[in-house]
């Protein structure tokens, strides 16, 4: 899923990195990047144009100019507006007052309604709803046993019209084509939801290879017919930039509440996604994502984004570090690391402040592309950060401010007081001194350390 879009927005976001800076060629190439990236996998122009506009917008202004880290603020800035095109919060099904809430799916033949069907319905019992399926597709040949068969494996009850028993019949025979008015088949399965007790009814519709005037007229229909609290338009994520058009058909024939993406675990590059919530203004709530009842997922705008820019839990880290990372406080510790100021106490309260943000396991495996060290992380002990801390804490603040003065006898009562031994004392001291010698080093020749850290 949008694997060849992550790949071109990870090399939009390379020329960014290490920058401290970020100069307008710099922001024109990236976002000349991003919109390449966005029309090759498929997005709607207007929404393409929209998108890079804000992103270029905000990544001139001050949130990136006054940023620590000018390429990871572009990326959030990304980040934060691939979540608004994709509807931002999550939306859930909107379930009526007075039960049976009905859900009626719409969408073209073959996009995946009848399968939607019974996945939606699996979901809503795991959910402890007692849903049930209605086959208002009368036109599509084996549509009606499709659905009898998809309800059986999800363990719902089906309601299918008798063939050749309802209303005005056109002479189909079971198992080809069931004969019936659609319209009084959804009342009927509502009126019979109703009648068993059943919270929620799911009625499926007919679709047509193409939209038609007719297909729109019957959804429509069955819309006034059966009031359904959720219109769900169902597309197959496959069918590339046409997702646009229809959908905007659909919105304007029969209009819905909801949007399902079906097929996305195909080679889709993803385009619909991306465009439809824009062009319709109205919220994906469901991913469809395998042929199998279980592939079936809420659709969470936030994580789709964080798929899409491969970030693993990347926003989770920065919003974190910006919680506790006070900048005024970093410049003043750079200023004083340069001069060689740089104490143990100064050392402590980073390590609290990292402290803060969690433990230096979880810290890690937020990183993307930690999965390749998951066993080095997995032997990560966290004692060890532990003991630094309490050894540092032992120490008088003549001791943390000025290391020099800690002799043989100081080192024991530092050791006895952490519970630790001399040795681990000893050590501490030792890789201090070095690596406060390093810092000067490169302060002398000129090089900045990006953050002012002395891990020994
Ligand atoms: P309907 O005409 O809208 O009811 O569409 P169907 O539910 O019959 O689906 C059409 C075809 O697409 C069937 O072969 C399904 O197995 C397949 N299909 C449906 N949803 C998905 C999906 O999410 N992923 C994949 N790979 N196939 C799907």
């Amino acid at each position: 899923m949008f694997d060849s879009l992550q790949d071109r927005l990870q090399s939009a976001f390379k020329n960014l990195r290490g920058k401290g800076r970020l100069s307008e060629a710099d922001i024109d190439a990236t976002a000349r990047e991003i919109r390449l990236a966005l029309l090759d996998a498929d997005v709607a122009v207007p929404v393409v144009r929209a998108f890079v506009g804000r992103i270029k917008e905000r990544a001139s202004g001050e949130e990136v100019s006054a940023a620590l880290n000018p390429a990871q603020q572009v990326i959030k800035i990304v980040n934060e507006e691939l979540i608004g095109i994709l509807g931002g919060e999550t939306r859930r099904i909107r379930f009526a007052k007075t039960p049976p809430t009905v859900i009626m799916l719409a969408g073209l033949q073959g996009a995946g309604k009848t399968t939607l069907a019974g996945k939606l319905a699996r979901w809503l019992k795991e959910q402890g709803n007692s849903p049930l399926l209605v086959a208002a597709d009368l036109q599509r040949p084996n549509a009606v046993n499709q659905l009898q068969v998809v309800g059986e494996r999800a363990g719902v009850t089906v309601f299918a019209p008798e063939p050749g028993s309802t209303g005005a019949g056109d002479g189909g025979t079971e198992g080809t084509r069931s004969s019936g008015d659609p319209v009084q088949v959804a009342r009927d399965g509502v009126a019979e939801a109703r009648r068993s007790l059943h919270d929620v009814v799911i009625v499926d519709t007919a679709g047509r290879l193409g939209v038609d005037a007719e297909l729109m007229q019957q959804a429509s229909d069955i819309r006034d017919a059966v009031q359904p609290d959720e219109v769900l338009f169902v597309i197959d994520a496959m069918i590339g930039q046409d997702a646009v058009q229809v959908a905007q058909a659909f919105a304007e024939g029969v209009d819905f509440t909801g949007v399902v993406l079906s097929k996305l675990d195909g080679d889709a590059r993803g385009g619909a996604a991306l465009s439809i919530r824009e062009v319709t203004g109205r919220p994906i709530m469901f991913a469809s994502t395998g042929e199998q009842l279980t592939d079936f997922e809420v659709f969470h705008p936030d994580r789709m984004a964080s798929r899409i820019l491969d970030m693993g839990d990347m926003l989770t880290l920065i919003e974190q570090a910006e919680k506790v990372y006070d900048a005024e406080q970093a410049e003043k510790d750079a200023a004083r690391l340069m001069g060689g100021q740089f104490t143990l106490a100064d050392f402590l309260q980073q390590m609290e402040a990292m402290a803060k943000m969690g433990s230096m396991t979880k810290l890690m495996g937020m990183l993307p592309g930690m999965g390749q060290f998951k066993e080095q992380l997995a032997n990560f002990d966290e004692r060890e950060v532990d003991k630094l801390k309490a050894i540092i804490r032992s120490m008088t603040p003549a001791e943390r401010d000025n290391p020099k003065i800690i002799d043989g006898s100081r080192r024991k009562r530092i050791s006895a007081g952490s519970g630790t031994t001399v040795q681990d004392v000893n050590q501490l001291v030792t890789r201090f001194f070095e690596a406060s010698k390093m810092m000067q080093q490169m302060a002398k020749g000129g090089g900045m350390p990006g953050m002012p850290g002395a891990m020994p």
